[in-house]
């Protein structure tokens, strides 16, 4: 694609990026055939090549509408159209500056403003986010059906973390809402860790990746975030923590994302480089460790029973929805459902995986009407073939499908913590 950006922009870091993923676009539309909101609302301007234009006509100093910025946050950001492209166009960081321009220039309502500044403030702080969730719980019976179904059932309370035994340690993040909505996640694990001679720790002082403040355009608060976690990462990799592990694959996707992010930070560039390259969804941990996981499991792969097995004794069957940030994101394909296979579950089939479930960080909030039509698609999808429970990899999207499905929906590190115990 040929560019004529404006003087202004493209003397910027930024600009000189966006200049560059823009002319590897050869406007083939490939991507448009994978795209939730083509497919939704069948407009060119809703499609990523479309998207991309808008961007193009931004940074060439045009586009500064309402109309620009409705298209951009349409988009889920779930980079389905990087799977698809055969140019490699990196989307994600496009529509990140477009964005970014766009609401530099386009002021929102004030409804609309203030919704995002109550999401930066409350989602990425537990002491808010805890409180007003535990108030929502127990006024669940009596709201309206549609905010209802927003207000998460409180979950299973956190199991036991084992205490830091063995020489092989690994860093986990806890995260801003994770421990909240799901608390067994991360104890179940560090349980699964612990059988296979690692231990998982946590670094008091980190918190919030820095996602949900950054996709929601203040990109400056985010680094903040950053700079604070790769502060309290930064004593336990230099005392020989192997590993940053993510047991969201949303937060995973930011936090691989660091060392881009801080490329121009001279104080935090060359941590932050580090921390991506010692980050690791859980499933390549577990991937890494089957033989050490498989001889853990083996007293209970003999006898392939569970609550969720039938009362024929047949295999547990499970949908495995691959978030976005997995799939799309990380580009980590195939490994949890090899591991849940390897551990005795039965994966039943789910049309059309590579689509958005529409949780899509906050996505569910600000986008309601195409959100619910992308849930709607994805349980359909993924009841479609009889699981008895539906696992994920990423705190949003459990939530999100809990919120439009009546089966148990948990993640899939919880079924295999659950097969060892047995
Ligand atoms: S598939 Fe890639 S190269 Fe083709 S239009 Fe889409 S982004 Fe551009
Ligand atoms: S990120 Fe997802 S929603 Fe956005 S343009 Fe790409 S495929 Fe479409």
């Amino acid at each position: 694609m040929k560019t004529n950006l404006a003087q202004a922009i493209h003397s910027t870091p930024e600009g000189k990026e966006a200049d560059r993923i823009l002319r590897t676009c050869v406007h083939c539309g490939f991507c448009t055939a994978t795209c939730p909101t083509y497919q939704l609302l069948g407009d060119e301007l809703d499609s990523p090549r479309g998207r991309i234009y808008l961007i193009k006509e931004l940074l060439e100093g045009n586009a500064y509408t309402a109309k620009t910025q409705l298209h951009l946050d349409r988009c889920l950001t779930c980079r389905a159209c990087e799977t698809t492209c055969p140019s490699g166009v990196e989307y994600g960081r496009l529509v990140d500056i477009g964005r970014n321009i766009v609401d530099k220039h386009v002021r929102r309502p004030i409804a609309e403003s203030l919704k995002r500044a109550a999401l930066c403030a409350i989602v990425p702080t537990p002491v808010l986010f805890r409180p007003l969730l535990k108030i929502g719980q127990v006024l669940r019976p009596f709201l309206p059906p549609t905010i209802r179904r927003k207000v998460p059932k409180a979950g299973p309370a956190a199991g036991a973390w084992p205490n830091p035994r063995h020489s092989r340690r690994m860093l986990v993040l806890d995260g801003c809402v994770q421990p909240t909505l799901a608390s067994d996640i991360n104890p179940a694990a560090a349980r699964l860790l612990d059988h296979i001679g690692i231990s998982l720790i946590k670094a008091a002082a980190a918190g919030c990746c820095g996602a949900v403040t950054f996709h929601l355009n203040r990109q400056e608060d985010a680094l903040v975030f950053m700079r604070r976690n790769i502060d309290a990462w930064w004593p336990h990799i230099e005392a020989g923590a192997e590993a940053l592990v993510m047991t969201a694959s949303g937060c995973g996707t930011m936090v691989k994302d660091y060392g881009h992010a801080l490329a121009h930070d001279p104080a935090y560039a060359d941590k932050a480089k580090r921390i991506s390259e010692l980050t690791k969804d859980l499933s390549e941990i577990v991937a890494d460790e089957k033989d050490a996981l498989e001889k853990a499991m083996s007293s209970s792969l003999s006898s392939l029973t569970s609550p969720l097995s039938s009362s024929s004794g047949a295999k547990p069957r499970v949908a495995f929805h691959s978030p976005c940030s997995l799939q799309h994101g990380q580009q980590i394909r195939g490994k949890v459902e090899a591991l849940l296979v390897a551990a005795g579950f039965e994966l039943t089939p789910v049309p059309d995986s590579h689509l958005c479930c529409g949780s899509a960080g906050t996505y569910s909030i600000l986008q309601p009407e195409l959100s619910q039509r992308l849930l709607r698609n994805k349980v359909e999808a993924l009841e479609s073939g009889a699981p008895a429970v539906v696992a994920t990899a990423n705190i949003g999207c459990l939530t999100h499908i809990q919120s439009g499905s009546k089966l148990p929906v948990r993640h899939w590190i919880e079924l295999l913590a659950d097969r060892i115990a047995q």
